[in-house]
């Protein structure tokens, strides 16, 4: 199977990743937009609130400085002070007194954020002089209290947001794509018509997802279908496979000119045969049949007549042998081995007469001439112990004796 060397990691996985990143950096840029806002915003409010301020002590300032009365501007510099955007405040009286309050040290914010002319009660001339600090901690806290809530705002809204996109992503793409490359990994030839069934929510519409879950049954059906057409071709080509190896075979047992048996038929089977009848104590015998003066045929009418001869005979006996029990083979020239299974030596010597009779019934017609043909035969029964070659070689000789008696003969052995 196909290994990726490089580790796996699923594409929900990388797109939730992504997808919060990119959601932390732009919520880094909306604190960073939303602080800067909220500042101006608030240092704006502060100016505002600073100078309603100021407006609103100067009145009770200055009846409190026209009537010289240092305790009373003492306790309206502290009430000043006391106010949550004020860090600072100083009075300075024109007769020379000064009244300070406030937490912040009158050095560190540098020249006064407010300072005010006080007039006398009746606006004829000034009675002394407002100065206000503003209270630095308090706009800061004050910048950070508004940017903090928005913040948390969009933090939420960002975080259920991933958290819905992930939710997502994993029920309608993780999932799915898991099925779909187990099924493709389990998938196996023989399996090809499980269908692949993904559990997904109903829609009213197609996807990416469906197109290739369609993709997978039409190629299981495109090679449903091609595997067939190989077993079907593969059936029909050993189907003429077996044909053509029963041909040779039958090829390789024949001889070419007669249609019998060949030797080799002999020397593998007829064993067999005599084994056979020993192990069953049933009989078998066989016949040596030879044409006789074969050669003078061959050398007045030419070799081609004397293949016909050949293949005549050939055609004579295996017609009058009980195939298949019976078989005939050509032992080589004009010479055929006859073994009868079965077939004691009355029965042999009978089988030998009827084929001489027949033989001789069937002479040749040559250039409207009749030739006659004859054959002589040798029969032998197999004995309790005997071998093949003891077999055919009595006979062999039965064969020579028929020969040697005149021909046209059977002669059998016993
Ligand atoms: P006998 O009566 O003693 O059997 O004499 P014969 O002439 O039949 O026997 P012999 O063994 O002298 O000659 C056999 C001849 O058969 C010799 C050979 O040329 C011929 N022969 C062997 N095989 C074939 C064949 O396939 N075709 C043809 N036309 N002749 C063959
Ligand atoms: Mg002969
Ligand atoms: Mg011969």
């Amino acid at each position: 199977m196909f290994q990726n060397r490089t580790r796996f990691r699923s594409i929900a996985a990388t797109l939730i990743q992504r997808i919060v990143l990119l959601a932390g950096a732009c919520l880094a840029a909306m604190l960073a937009l939303q602080g800067f806002l909220t500042y101006r915003e608030t240092q704006h409010r502060m100016d505002h609130a600073l100078a309603e301020i100021a407006e609103n002590s100067l009145p009770m300032l200055s009846i409190s400085l026209w009537d010289i009365e240092p305790e009373v501007v003492q306790r309206q510099v502290n009430w000043l002070a006391s106010l949550p955007e004020i860090g600072r405040v100083r009075v300075l009286a024109s007769t020379g007194q000064t009244f300070e309050a406030g937490a912040l040290a009158i050095d560190l914010p540098g020249p006064a954020l407010r300072s005010l002319e006080i007039q006398a009660p009746q606006g004829s001339k000034p009675v002394g002089r407002l100065e206000l600090w503003i209270e630095p901690g308090y706009q800061a806290a004050q910048v950070a209290h508004d940017t903090l809530g928005i913040v948390t705002g969009y933090v939420l809204f960002t975080g259920l947001l991933c958290l819905l996109v992930g939710w997502m992503l994993r029920r309608d793409l993780q999932r799915p794509m898991q099925e779909i490359a187990r099924f493709a990994a389990e998938l196996k030839p023989q399996e090809l018509s499980r269908p692949l069934k993904l559990e997904r929510p109903p829609r009213d519409h197609q996807d990416e997802i469906d197109l290739v879950t369609q993709g997978f049954t039409q190629l299981q059906s495109d090679l449903r279908s091609h595997i067939a057409n190989l077993d079907h071709l593969v059936a029909e080509r050993t189907q003429q496979l077996e044909k053509l190896i029963e041909e040779v075979h039958r090829l390789s047992i024949t001889d070419a000119l007669t249609g019998c048996f060949n030797r080799r038929v002999i020397e593998e089977r007829l064993p067999a045969e005599i084994e056979r009848a020993r192990r069953y104590g049933r009989a078998l015998s066989v016949i040596f049949a030879d044409i006789d003066h074969f050669k003078a045929i061959n050398d007045q009418l030419g070799h081609a007549a004397g293949d016909a001869v050949l293949r005549d005979v050939g055609a004579l006996l295996l017609g009058q042998v009980r195939t298949p029990v019976d078989w005939v083979a050509r032992y080589g020239g004009e010479e055929f081995l006859i073994v009868l299974p079965e077939s004691d030596l009355v029965h042999a010597s009978q089988a030998a007469h009827r084929l001489r009779e027949m033989i001789e019934a069937q002479p040749l017609h040559v250039e409207g001439r009749l030739l006659p043909l004859t054959a002589s035969f040798g029969v032998a029964q197999c004995g309790p112990d005997e071998g093949v070659a003891d077999l055919l070689a009595r006979a062999d000789a039965m064969l020579y004796h028929a020969k040697s008696e005149g021909r046209n003969r059977v002669e059998v052995s016993g």
